[in-house]
């Protein structure tokens, strides 16, 4: 098998050519149709977060280790699996779910695996998806594509379930107002699109950049507001219709957390998504007198990677605008993403012809 592995945090990936692995167990070997190039992705090749005022969390201390085939974001068809893999069909089309945890501690076993303290999430803690061939560990991580195109469906892996989960940590809230959504880039648009298909009243969406308020509009969004108009918090208080019940905030730095949290009212949560860094900016106080609560959300279960193919299958929400590259252009697709010149998702496609 063929696959482009990060060797060293930073350099160019490298070409690695292995024997195809036989499955064991429970594994299932998939053919991968589809690797979606992520945002994080950078981050791994990188080696790290930068936390600002020059503090750099460093993913090799957190137990990354190199070489890594990246790639969560994968669909596949399976071509062979283990004696114990139960009810894997042959030749059939899967997107897998990759934030795998050990599965025998409480929080896997509760259905949380993506918050295990011990992880083993594909293209990250073991090899991804920028590869012909990914192993999967079990059945149970494949949900079947059913006749989905696998190329749009991939993204919904990371980014896609990164959206829904925090949505569903307000969902009861969002039905009776609209949620504010901080931040119009990918996340902030998927969210907009998906928070229709579960019912929501609607988003009032918040980006500094006219560009993105607008694809907000377009998306559906009720109204934008940038928040650097000096009147930000009034006029988002005005689209809400009063303060808000529930804040998603998908860039994460100190400005918006303020702003997510002054706009709250009584009862009101804000849902943290983004990592842009910085430090918390409310006072202590303000958080019982408010009964406000702070909620951190990351990836999503497997659970909910089926709800939300679900309802991609029944149309309520829509495929990804995606970007294909052929696998070989693994690493160009990443100097692509990092230099901005990349609408919608990169997704990489070993089937798609050599350009
Ligand atoms: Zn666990
Ligand atoms: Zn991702």
């Amino acid at each position: 098998m063929k696959s482009y592995q990060v060797a060293a945090f930073g350099a160019p990936l490298v070409e690695v050519e292995a024997p195809t692995p036989a499955p064991k167990g429970a594994e299932a070997l998939l053919e991968v149709i589809a690797a979606g190039v992520c945002h994080s992705d950078l981050h791994i090749w990188e080696g790290g977060y930068d936390l600002g005022g020059g503090k750099r969390l460093s993913l090799k201390d957190r137990g990354i280790t190199l070489p890594l085939t990246m790639g969560h974001e994968t669909a596949g068809r399976v071509v062979a699996s283990g004696p114990d893999a139960a009810g894997v069909g042959a030749g059939k089309a899967y997107l897998v779910y990759p934030w795998i945890g050990c599965g025998q501690c409480a929080t896997c076993r509760r259905g949380d695996e993506q918050l295990c303290a011990a992880p083993a999430f594909l293209g990250v803690f073991r090899n991804g998806g920028y590869a012909d061939h990914l192993l999967v560990p079990h059945p149970k991580y494949l949900i079947d594509l059913d006749g989905l195109d696998p190329v749009t469906m991939a993204p919904f892996a990371c980014s896609g379930l990164t959206a829904f989960s925090a949505l569903n940590k307000v969902a009861d809230l969002a039905k009776d107002a609209p949620v504010a959504i901080i931040g119009a880039g990918g996340l902030g648009l998927i969210a907009i699109e998906i928070l229709k298909a579960i019912g929501g009243r609607g988003a009032v969406s918040v980006d500094i950049d006219p560009v993105k308020r607008e694809a907000a509009r377009k998306t559906g969004a009720l109204a934008t507001v940038d928040p650097r108009a000096p009147d930000a918090l009034a006029q988002l208080t005005a689209a809400l219709g009063g303060p808000a019940t529930a804040v998603i905030d998908f860039v994460g730095s100190s400005e918006t957390a303020a702003l997510g949290f002054d706009a709250l009212g009584k009862g009101g949560k804000l849902v943290i998504v983004g990592l842009y860094g910085g430090a918390a900016p409310w006072s202590l106080p303000l958080i019982p007198m408010r009964a406000a609560s702070i909620i951190g959300s990351y990836v999503g279960s497997l659970a909910e990677l089926r709800e939300l193919v679900d309802l991609v299958r029944a149309r309520k929400v829509a495929p990804l605008p995606v970007v294909r590259c052929a696998l070989h252009d693994a690493d160009k697709a990443l100097n692509d993403l990092r230099a901005g010149r990349i609408i919608g998702r990169a997704v990489l496609a070993p089937q798609c012809a050599p350009a």
